[in-house]
């Protein structure tokens, strides 16, 4: 699971056991959604750690399955079947775990839903939904493990938020905002309990590849999403067509290494470095999954055609590797922002098979985009989920770019793989 997304390798499980003294075996954990995704790469996870893991999920086949897979191999776990908006059953979940292990040490409200849609869809029941499993199940957990939690004077509330929880996006505002509530719950929380030596930790992920799509109602804004997964998810597979993860343990080992066991403070400063200062694939693909869902609205974006192709005086030169390209920028307003932040010392790096891309240090302005056409190799282009340059060596067709220009004389240095430092400066 992720995230605030820290550099280190160090593991989930290795920062857990620094904060809870005797490591995470034997301890007594408590997950809600668990029957998949990121609760059930969890239970598996923490159960193979020695924890003893109470899952609960509305789907009682898969997480009685489960629980007695991990029972079966040898670890200790227990499934109740359990719907987060019931107060009355969450509440049933963790006592369930106090009487047959004794305590609870950790409770992780992971529940969640994100059927994406617009507002002016008007899914009024999905919004209720997203409110009572993400905003209220989260509380009702908090209400069912805090008084054991301040008995004991000790315990780990986690409260899965999101990068969604840190940015809102167009098509995802009511999902966003429930996952903002889930941070503001998170840090009064941390704040409440800090006398009883209660922990508390909120985690935003990225986009990892899991059934979370599939509560999204509308087909268009699915397949939009979907796309985007299943190019930069966490643990997506690598066809075109997204499809749910090999497996949970994959999913796990991938996204262990950057979950945050940190204070909240701390999980949310690095999280804001990442979202703000540092966009990565991972980072802010949550903060991605609509804008590029909704790409497809892009076409409704009223303004300059960017197509136009008509070239400005300015050029550019990219280098990196002993190698050099120049371009020519097109008349554009996106394109005369790139310009007036020249020169930039950046990274260049490989995306998918026909393109280079370069994060930027800042968000471009999109005043005046709207869609275009004729997409050729040797196109430079900006793609506004991400911020980042687009640096075409294939062909290619992706809603969400703006093109900023052409490149001159040839485009192969591209086509060089790797990392690279890049120096990108005015020409003329
Ligand atoms: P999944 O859809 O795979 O898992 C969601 C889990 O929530 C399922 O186990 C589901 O179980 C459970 N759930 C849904 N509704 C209820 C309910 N009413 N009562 C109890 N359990 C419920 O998605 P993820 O694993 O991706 O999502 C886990 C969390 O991570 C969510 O909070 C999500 O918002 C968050 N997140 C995920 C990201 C991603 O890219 N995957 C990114 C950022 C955040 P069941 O249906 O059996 O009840």
């Amino acid at each position: 699971m992720a995230i605030d997304q820290t550099r280190d390798e160090t593991s989930f499980m290795e920062r857990s056991a620094t904060l809870m003294p005797g490591g995470i075996g034997n301890k007594v954990v408590v997950i809600t959604g668990a029957s998949s995704g990121l609760g059930e790469a969890a239970a598996r996870h923490l159960a193979a750690q020695g924890a003893t893991v109470v899952l609960g999920a509305r789907r009682a086949s898969r997480i009685k399955a489960l629980a007695a897979e991990l029972t079966a191999a040898g670890h200790k776990a227990r499934a109740m079947v359990t719907d987060v908006t019931d107060r009355d059953q969450v509440r049933n979940l963790v006592d369930t775990a106090v009487s047959e292990f004794g305590r609870i040490d950790v409770m992780l409200n992971n529940a969640g839903l994100m059927p994406l849609a617009p507002l002016e869809r008007l899914k009024v029941d999905e919004w209720d939904r997203m409110i009572d499993v993400n905003i209220k199940g989260v509380l009702y957990g908090i209400a069912a493990a805090l008084p054991h939690m301040k008995e004991r004077r000790s315990g780990h509330i986690i409260n899965v938020s999101s990068v969604y929880g840190h940015v809102v996006d167009p098509g995802a505002t009511v999902y966003c905002a429930t996952k903002f509530a889930v941070r503001a719950l998170s840090e009064g929380l941390r704040r409440e309990v800090k006398p009883y030596d209660i922990r508390t930790t909120v985690i935003s992920p990225g986009a990892v590849s899991t059934e979370l799509l599939e509560h999204i109602s509308e087909k268009d804004i699915q397949e939009g999403t979907k796309d985007v997964v299943s190019r930069i998810a966490v643990g997506r597979t690598p066809s075109p067509a997204w499809s749910p993860l090999r497996s949970a343990s994959r999913r796990m080992s991938i996204s262990t290494r950057s979950c945050s066991g940190r204070p909240l403070s701390r999980c949310e400063e690095a999280q804001r470095m990442t979202t703000l200062r540092y966009p990565n694939r991972r980072a802010v693909l949550g903060g991605t999954l609509a804008a590029a869902a909704l790409s497809l609205a892009a076409h409704g974006q009223n303004g300059r055609d960017p197509a136009s192709q008509v070239s400005s005086d300015v050029r550019i030169r990219i280098a990196f590797n002993d190698l050099a390209l120049t371009a020519t920028l097109y008349d554009n307003p996106t394109a005369r922002d790139l310009a007036s932040m020249l020169p930039l010392a950046l990274t260049i790096e490989d995306f998918g098979s026909n393109e280079k891309i370069v994060h930027l240090p800042r968000k471009l302005t999109e005043e005046g985009s709207g869609p275009f056409g004729n997409e050729r190799p040797g196109d430079l282009c900006y793609f506004k989920p991400w911020g980042n340059l687009a640096l075409f060596y294939a062909d290619y067709r992706w809603a969400g770019l703006i093109r900023l220009g052409r490149f001159e004389g040839g485009f192969e240095p591209l086509r060089v793989r790797g990392k690279f430092p890049v120096r990108i400066e005015r020409v003329r």
